[in-house]
């Protein structure tokens, strides 16, 4: 199983700096594995601080001619690199699978689901709206336009290796931004066939450029200080979110960040019971249960818990662990070692807190970093599984009374992203959906992200929006026109 299955011209081993493909100026490398085997896939730059001094360059340079194309023009071009990512989507789920493990149906959803992004904005583009107020007094009248915002930087993480990166470039460049994006050193081939396909689709030079980097510290301190950048968007975890935060304050950008979460997922005794199942393990188990929107804690109220835990239990039984090259596989590996280690180590504390083992529990044969799928009952709220975000296959359950009960439960933790519930009661659907303190909320559905959507947490899960027009203002700045002498 090897890189030879891809299309070799979306293979790229180079970074993406004013329009050529190019190396690290010290000719360093990183090595990038496949997690479901642990065999070398190929290597990609070790770049730092010159490079992505250089992409700033560059995307500023190309900031002037971008920004005054006609919306339509960049339209065109957007939809052109949409059109190039169906065409590849096979090749494109390959790799992804390849370096990040995920199961090819799921890859092959994320391309198109990443794509999405790029043809709703390519339209989206086009509606950009200013505004024209009542004026104070007779001889005035006033009115707001929107501009981009400039140049723009971006840093992604492994979990959705093609998607985060299609949700920042393709708003970024509809409403006329440039932009450098540093993808995670986990993933970056993904994000390179990517760049290979902007680049097809006639995007022009130093509109997107591409830094790859083991040196996330020093790039990041790069973009984050230099005062071109006017806006930073990010995608990964609240620790390294919070000190990007405080990073840009020196410049005061404009932030998007979309850090961890802490989901819970409420089963109501109303709930229809074969739904709240399904719902549960997609929700989950999905990604090997890296997502940051994934269900975290499972809340069954009293009288259907047993019910759902058997039910709950037969579901993940079924799920297939292995290689995601596989077709029959539903449960690929998770990123690396110290991922599978912290999730071990997760479900030892739990269990010596009082959680007990329902089925799985341990590492799983199909290799080194694949973990059974797991599911642990009598969890409260004070164990550490219930406040950290669990980033695996596993699920830990919490039984609860009533409704008061379940909307305490889950709103205490400091993350506010995605949050679902489950019952057939419509009163019921509005006070809980408007009691939780998430920036999303799944009802009867386990799954909520889409292009059309505002995406996006609140407390430390984040701030901005990613999808529907409130992801195309977040690149845009209102300026407010004041126009006097009128006689
Ligand atoms: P995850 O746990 O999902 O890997 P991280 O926040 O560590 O989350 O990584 C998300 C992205 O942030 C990756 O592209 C990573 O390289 C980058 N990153 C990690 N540390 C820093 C940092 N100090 N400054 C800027 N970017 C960073």
């Amino acid at each position: 199983m090897s890189m030879n299955l891809v299309n070799r011209t979306l293979v790229k081993n180079a970074g993406h700096i004013a329009g050529e493909w190019c190396q690290a100026d010290s000719g360093a490398t990183i090595a990038v594995y496949n997690p479901a085997t642990g065999e070398p896939l190929g290597q990609v730059p070790d770049m730092g601080v010159i490079e992505t001094r250089a992409a700033i360059d560059a995307a500023s340079q190309a900031l002037a001619g971008w920004s005054a194309l006609a919306p339509k023009e960049r339209a065109r071009l957007l939809r052109a690199w949409y059109d190039l990512i169906i065409e590849h989507k096979e090749d494109l789920a390959l790799l992804m699978t390849l370096e990040q493990g995920k199961p090819l149906f799921e890859t092959r959803g994320e391309v198109m689901y990443g794509a999405s992004y790029i043809e709703w904005y390519a339209e989206e583009g086009k509606r950009a709206y200013g505004k024209v107020f009542a004026a104070p007094t007779a001889d005035k009248r006033a009115l707001s336009i929107q501009q981009p915002i400039g140049v723009v930087a971006a840093i992604t993480p492994w979990n959705f290796p093609n998607a985060m990166i299609t949700r920042k470039i393709a708003p970024a460049l509809a409403a006329g931004c440039t932009i450098v994006v540093k993808p995670s050193e986990e993933t970056p081939f993904s994000a390179l066939a990517l760049m290979a396909l902007a680049e097809q689709a006639g995007i022009p030079a130093g509109v997107i450029n591409m830094i790859t980097s083991s040196q996330a510290a020093a790039v990041g301190r790069v973009l984050t200080d230099d005062s071109r950048i006017r806006k930073l968007s990010f995608t990964g975890s609240t620790r390294v979110g919070k000190l990007l935060y405080a990073q840009s304050a020196e410049t005061v950008k404009k932030l998007s960040l979309e850090l961890g979460g802490n989901a819970p997922f409420i089963v109501f005794d109303d709930a229809d019971l074969d739904a709240a199942v399904a719902g549960a393990v997609i929700s989950k188990f999905r990604n090997a249960g890296q997502t940051c929107v994934c269900a975290n804690r499972i809340l069954v109220q009293d009288g259907i818990h047993d019910a759902f835990v058997a039910r709950f239990k037969a579901a993940v039984e079924q799920l297939v662990v292995g290689n995601g090259l596989n077709d029959a596989t539903t449960l690929g590996p998770v990123i690396n070692q110290a991922a599978i280690d912290k999730i071990a180590g997760m479900v030892d504390t739990a269990q010596s807190q009082g959680a007990s083992l329902v089925t799985g529990g341990q590492r799983h044969e199909a290799g080194a970093l694949f973990f059974a799928p797991t599911i642990l009952t009598g969890v409260t709220q004070q164990m550490d599984i219930a406040r950290q975000e669990i980033f695996g296959p596993v699920a830990p359950i919490i039984r609860f009374k009533d409704d008061a009960e379940a909307i305490n439960i889950a709103n205490d933790t400091p993350y506010g992203l995605a949050a679902y519930f489950y019952t057939e009661s419509h009163s019921r659907i509005w006070k809980v959906a408007e009691a939780l303190e998430y920036g999303m909320v799944g009802i009867n559905e386990g799954i909520l992200s889409n292009e059309i959507a505002p995406f996006g947490g609140v407390k430390e899960s984040g701030q901005g929006r990613e999808g529907s027009s409130q992801g195309l203002e977040d690149y845009m700045e209102t300026k407010y026109l004041c126009m006097g002498g009128i006689r």
